[in-house]
């Protein structure tokens, strides 16, 4: 028989049968009664559950789209801009940032330590910076950034737009703007959310708004907030066409985190992660991230001498789990398991399972059950 292959890479995540029967709907027009209600219901409530005082945009793309957005909609061409890059995805907005003749400026953290706040601080304090971005949790580490702390930090700071990468957090990890002083926030679909990949949400509040508003025509088009504006706004207006299956997958998915409790949410986030950590650490993998800093939503775990990176993948795979690779200077070196969104304790466990058989492929000596206990024993405390 052939075994249900599980989908633990860190995005995309499983997705659940209610959001993919969204996906199987008839499609309707974009200018359907119903529909535009429903856009309408999305946006509402993603802008409520955030704390946002602006606006939110739901654009059909990936979080790339929405990083591109976040900075065209920021900064004009010489403004000085500072990148806190905790890893492989922080790292993407240089190049973005350098194409659009960005002054960027680079605060480069250890892989598996943030940046901290004071670090900003003392750059901030050089001058002349017009906007920070930080991403919250860098998927290529498992580090989760003190988007907080680093918020107070830039209060001070009254011409800097605070920007927070949250594609690998929102949904999982508490990302509240107004709480957190955040201007500007971001996801894709597939993370979090548990939606299949091909939209990019975005929250900006009224004072990034009002830095759009001062920048006057820029050179992007489909990202230009001026575009989007109008039709989230009012849905039933047209701009570019709205992936409608898509939209209602993320109706579904925002139900469901309603219906949890964002706060609960969060919790079963946690409560999972760490009893997952205590699982691998009990099967001798070395968590990347330190203790202080460990995202929830996944891990990045470094193999234990002697072991091959495609040939464990590879095992692991025929046992039932996709999960990823390193990436950047961990390539061939790491495995990184997602557990956010929607994914269950049944498939936790399972997870687990098949990582045991698999090391005990690599290993004989390996003790069968005891990561399984570890998971067990945690999620009882
Ligand atoms: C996945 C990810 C991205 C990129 O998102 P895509 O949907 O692949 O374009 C950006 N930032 C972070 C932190 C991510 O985890």
């Amino acid at each position: 028989m052939k075994t249900k292959k599980l989908l633990m890479i860190p995005g995309p995540t499983p997705v659940v049968d209610s959001i993919r029967a969204q996906m199987a709907r008839d499609t309707v027009a974009f200018g359907d009664p119903d529909f535009v209600e429903d856009f309408k219901e999305v946006l509402h409530d993603l802008k409520d559950m955030w704390n946002c005082d602006g606006e939110a945009f739901v654009v059909a793309g990936s979080g790339t789209l929405a990083m591109e957005m976040a900075l065209a909609n920021t900064l004009k061409k010489g403004d000085k801009y500072l990148l806190v890059s905790n890893g492989f995805f922080g790292d993407r907005f240089i190049d973005i940032a350098e194409r659009k003749g960005i002054a960027i400026e680079v605060l480069q953290a250890e892989w598996g330590q943030p940046i901290l706040p004071e670090e900003v601080d003392k750059k901030l304090a050089e001058g002349g910076f017009k906007a920070v971005s930080v991403t919250h949790v860098d998927t290529s580490t498992g580090v989760i950034a003190p988007i907080k702390e680093i918020g107070e930090v830039i209060k001070k700071y009254e011409d800097v737009i605070y920007i927070v990468d949250g594609v690998c957090s929102v949904g999982a990890e508490t990302a509240d703007l107004k709480e957190n002083n955040i201007d500007i926030l971001f996801t894709g679909s597939q993370k979090a959310f548990g939606v299949c990949p091909g939209l990019m949400m975005l929250w900006a509040n009224q004072r990034s708004l009002n830095r759009r508003e001062s920048l006057g025509t820029i050179a992007e088009y489909y990202c230009d907030y001026e575009k989007w504006l109008p039709i989230m706004r009012d849905p039933a207006k047209y701009y570019a066409t709205p992936p409608i299956n898509l939209i209602w997958a993320l109706q579904e998915s925002v139900r469901i985190m309603k219906d949890e409790g964002l706060e609960n949410r969060y919790d079963r986030h946690k409560k999972n992660a760490v009893a997952m950590n205590q699982a691998f650490e009990a099967m001798g993998f070395t968590i990347l991230a330190d203790k202080e800093y460990r995202a929830h939503t996944l891990s990045n775990l470094v193999y234990p001498e002697g072991i091959d990176d495609a040939a464990f993948r590879k095992q692991l795979a025929d046992e039932g789990v996709q999960a990823a690779g390193g990436v950047g200077k961990y390539a061939g070196k790491m495995l990184r398991i997602g557990h956010m969104g929607n994914a269950d304790r049944h498939t936790m466990v399972s997870t687990i399972a098949a990582l045991e058989r698999t090391v005990k492929h690599f290993n004989a000596n390996y003790n069968m059950g005891t990561a399984v206990t570890a998971y067990l024993q945690a999620m009882e405390d």
